[in-house]
Parts: C-alpha cells; sequence; structure tokens
C-alpha cells in the first residue's frame, strides 16, 4: 500500500473525540480573527460529551469558539475555562462560569525556506488529523506524535510527547489572545518554556485562569527529516524495516497505541493519569537497591524518572475498581470510568493511588489531567 493510501486509510479511523470538521485551507486573520455573529451561549450545558473521561458535570454557559472575535467579545466574563477536546481534563465538580470551548478551524502551508516547512493550524483542529494531513502533504515530522487525543490549540499547554519526541521540538510560534488587554500575541519556542509535559501555561497557572487563549500553532518541520525511533517498543515494532519513512512510523505508532490504550469513545480515559516521577539520584538508589526491575530512565541533571505505572502495578492497583471508576487492567497508569462516575470518585482512587505508592516507595505522584470545578 502506498503511503498515501495507509494515511488516507489511517485517517478514516479516528476513534477519539472528534473536535471540528477537518478544514484545509487558508488560515489567516480573516478566518481566526474576522466578522462573527454573537456568541452563542449554551446555558446550563452537560460537559459529559466533552470530556475523555465522560465525567457527569454542568457549565452555567458554554461557547463554541470559532472566531477571534467571540473571544474578544467574551473576555470580560469571569470565571472561564478553555476547553480544547477535554482529553486532559477532569470534571470534579460543576462549574459556575463559562467554558469556551475552543473550535477555530483551519491548516495551511504558512512559508517554506530551504531548510524547512512552516505549518499552522486553528486552536480548534483535531490533532491527529493535523499530524496525517502533514504526512499526506509530504511534510515529516510530527509522526511520533499521530494518535494522541485533543485539539491542536492544546499541545503546547503540557508539550505533547509520546515515542521519543515533543511537540515543543518542532514548535515555531504559538498565537494567543490576552485575555487581559484582548490584545495578540506570540510565543516562541523559547517564550514557551518548554519541559516534560510542562510548559509556560502550567507554570503561570494561564492552564487554569486563561488568561492567554491559543488560537493558532505553527510548527517547523526540517526538510532534513531524521527518523526518531530510539524509543525501545519502536524500534521493535520497525525491527523488519530497513530504512522506515515517516508513514511506517506513524503507522507503528498507531498500532502501539491501540494496542495498548483503551479508546476512549469504548472506555472514557483520559490517557497516563499521573505524571512518571522524577526523583534525585539518592532515591533512585534506595530504591533500585530494594526493587531492581524498576524501570526507569536516568536524566541529564542526575535525576532519575521512574515509570509511574511499574509502581502502580506493584502497589496493587492495576485492574482494579474503587466504586465506578477503576485502573486499566492492561495499563495501570490510565484510570478508567467505567460507567456514571463523577470528579469525586476520580478524585477518591486517585487519592487512594497516590496514598498506597507512597506508603510502598515513598514516591510522590503527581496528576497529568488538569482539574476544573473542584
Ligand atoms: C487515550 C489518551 C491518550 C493520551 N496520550 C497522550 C500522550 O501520549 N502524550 C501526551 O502528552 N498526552 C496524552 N494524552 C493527553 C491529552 O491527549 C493531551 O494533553 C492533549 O494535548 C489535550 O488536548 P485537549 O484539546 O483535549 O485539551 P483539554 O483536555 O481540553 O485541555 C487541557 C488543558 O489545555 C488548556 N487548553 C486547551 N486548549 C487551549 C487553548 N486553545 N488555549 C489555551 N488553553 C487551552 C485547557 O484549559 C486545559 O488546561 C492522552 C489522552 C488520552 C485520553
Amino acid at each position: 500500500m502506498t503511503l498515501q493510501r495507509r494515511l488516507w486509510v489511517k485517517s478514516c479511523f479516528v476513534p477519539f473525540f472528534r473536535q471540528v470538521e477537518g478544514f484545509s485551507g487558508r488560515c489567516d486573520d480573516q478566518e481566526l480573527g474576522g466578522q462573527a455573529g454573537a456568541p452563542v451561549l449554551t446555558r446550563a450545558a452537560d460537559l459529559t460529551p466533552y470530556s475523555t473521561l465522560a465525567l457527569s458535570a454542568r457549565v452555567t454557559r458554554l461557547v463554541s469558539v470559532r472566531h477571534v472575535a467571540q473571544l474578544l467579545a467574551l473576555r470580560r466574563v469571569l470565571p472561564r475555562f478553555i476547553l480544547g477536546g477535554g482529553s486532559n481534563l477532569v470534571f470534579a465538580g460543576d462549574f459556575d462560569g463559562l467554558v469556551l470551548h475552543m473550535a477555530i478551524a483551519g491548516r495551511r502551508l504558512a512559508h517554506e525556506d530551504a531548510d524547512a516547512w512552516y505549518v499552522e493550524a486553528g486552536a480548534g483542529e483535531n490533532w491527529h488529523e493535523f499530524v496525517l494531513w502533514t504526512l499526506r502533504a509530504g511534510w515529516p515530522g510530527l509522526e511520533n506524535l499521530a494518535l494522541i487525543p485533543g485539539t491542536v490549540g492544546a499541545a503546547p499547554i503540557q508539550n505533547i510527547g509520546a515515542y521519543g519526541l515533543e511537540a515543543g521540538e518542532r514548535l515555531h510560534q504559538v498565537e494567543a489572545i490576552d485575555m487581559h488587554s484582548g490584545e495578540r500575541v506570540h510565543f516562541d519556542r523559547a517564550a514557551c518554556r518548554f519541559g516534560y509535559r510542562d510548559s509556560r501555561w502550567k507554570q503561570e497557572g494561564w492552564h487554569l485562569d486563561g488568561r492567554f487563549a491559543i488560537v493558532r500553532v505553527t510548527f517547523r518541520l526540517p526538510k532534513r527529516w531524521q527518523p526518531q525511533i530510539r524509543y525501545a517498543d519502536l524500534a521493535a515494532a520497525l525491527a523488519d524495516v530497513a530504512q522506515p519513512d515517516a508513514g511506517q512510523i506513524a503507522d507503528a505508532v498507531i498500532a502501539l497505541r491501540q494496542r495498548k490504550l483503551p479508546d476512549p469513545a469504548r472506555l472514557p480515559n483520559a490517557g497516563s493519569f499521573f505524571h512518571n516521577p522524577v526523583v534525585d539520584a539518592a532515591a533512585a538508589t534506595r530504591l533500585l537497591a530494594s526493587y531492581p526491575a524498576l524501570p526507569h530512565y536516568p536524566q541529564p541533571d542526575g535525576r532519575c524518572k521512574l515509570a509511574a505505572g511499574w509502581l502502580i502495578e506493584q502497589a496493587g492497583w492495576k485492574g482494579r475498581r474503587l466504586g465506578p471508576v477503576g485502573m486499566y487492567e492492561k495499563q495501570a497508569l490510565v484510570l478508567v470510568n467505567h460507567g456514571g462516575a463523577r470528579g469525586t470518585d476520580v478524585l477518591a482512587l486517585m487519592q487512594a493511588v497516590q496514598r498506597d505508592v507512597r506508603e510502598r516507595f515513598g514516591v510522590e505522584l503527581t496528576p497529568e489531567p488538569v482539574f476544573v470545578g473542584a
């Protein structure tokens, strides 16, 4: 099967919550900031379909944001929360405020020079479809991040990463609206202050107060493409391919993810629920003396990253339930909703897992999703 055919087949199989209809074309000021009618408010909206964990909660007002003008019109309404695909969220309770559901569409090749393609997309574009679109167009570079749920606009918030690549490595520029001043601002890669599942949005608390609403993201895809297949599982999956191209890498990543992670459409979840904890060298040495099998990854700064999933499994939580929620039977790092769960159920399980891992290993687990309405 040709690369184009394979990617077309994959793009027809997008099992995750779809945010906006695919739109390929110009992504300019007219579309992002152009005229827009009065914002359409939905009052007392049910948030269950707006998060991949499918938690039952209500919000006072919800708006689907398709134009920058809507953001400007609503920027003084508080409290507010900016919502993408809801794949990294826990609605811990009802939210008495305004939810801005980002649905700004559009994607295009913004610029090309001798060294790179610069591709941009509106914040509401579905991330996975955007990745497939770049590959179909012959612009490799994002293939390792295929099938991550959510929107393009949320990708910089936690610097999404998978299979040896982080979005921040390819990011050129973020365009956002300063909801305080109403100004359009640009953040280059350095200004985003990316770290492991981290960015300036998280460091400054903007991911909670919605200070800077991301409306457009531009990625720089170098023409001197190098495959990133250091990650052990990916290398093993491609062992029989002499020189894998970007499409083959995307196919392998998609197959691995579909094997390991539950599809939120069938079993609601928010992906990895805890960060892999990073401990100092002394703590790592102590733990490894007692648990030689503990998967660990030495960091450049001398600290050591530990596999949270292994710690949770050893603490007895793999496949175990607490009320309507539980830790997934095939991957202990994923918290799943077996049906009818509320935010309080998730909080109870989160705290029970944290307590047991702390008591057994002396390691503190921190949750990856953002908590809203707690
Ligand atoms: C099955 C599954 C697998 C996953 N695998 C991975 C993985 O491999 N790697 C990884 O890094 N993540 C993974 N995730 C987590 C999730 O997909 C990412 O964090 C994703 O970027 C979240 O996008 P979203 O649009 O759903 O954001 P949301 O969950 O809606 O929001 C997340 C945060 O971003 C903020 N935000 C969203 N859009 C904007 C915007 N336009 N402007 C300003 N703030 C905004 C929100 O306010 C919130 O604080 C996975 C999740 C699931 C369910």
